[in-house]
């Protein structure tokens, strides 16, 4: 699956749960958004929700702002760097963030950054569009419109 792909599916999803839980407080749908909940009542929503395994070790983890609202993909290639093509980054150059380098790409790494999963973040940049949150994601040109 390509990253738009898999970010088409995803905005699909979320759009789903938010528009059922209308009648919710913003608050409510955060936490509703908590991966302990998400688990039992959205199982489609994550493929990791099948067996429970958190993506972050995190006592509260929220997954309202997965992917990220920093993160910034083209399945076409953004740029040539030194011979590979870069796929994907991070637009805020978070510490916790790495790339994932092989022979011909390189790809961001977001394994060891929970800045999008703290609640507290969430709130911040908080809409129920998440499309809206995500609006700079996609870099491709299929996008510019
Ligand atoms: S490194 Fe962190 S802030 Fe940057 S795109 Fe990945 S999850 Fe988001």
């Amino acid at each position: 699956m390509t990253y738009k792909e898999w970010f088409e599916s995803h905005a699909e999803k979320h759009r789903a749960i938010v528009e059922k839980l209308g009648d919710l407080s913003d608050e409510e749908l955060i936490r509703y958004f908590r991966f302990e909940n998400m688990v039992k009542r959205e199982p489609e929503f994550c493929p990791l929700y099948k067996t429970a395994t958190k993506c972050h070790e995190m006592e509260v983890l929220n997954c309202y702002l997965c992917a990220c609202p920093n993160f910034r993909f083209d399945d076409a290639g953004m740029k040539k760097v030194e011979g590979k093509t870069l796929f994907s980054t991070c637009a805020i150059n978070a510490k916790e963030g790495k790339q994932f380098v092989s022979e011909e790409a390189i790809h961001q790494d977001c394994s060891g950054c929970k800045i999008p999963h703290r609640e507290a973040y969430i709130r911040e940049h908080f809409s129920r569009d998440w499309r809206e949150i995500m609006k700079h994601s996609d870099q491709s040109s299929s996008n510019s419109g």
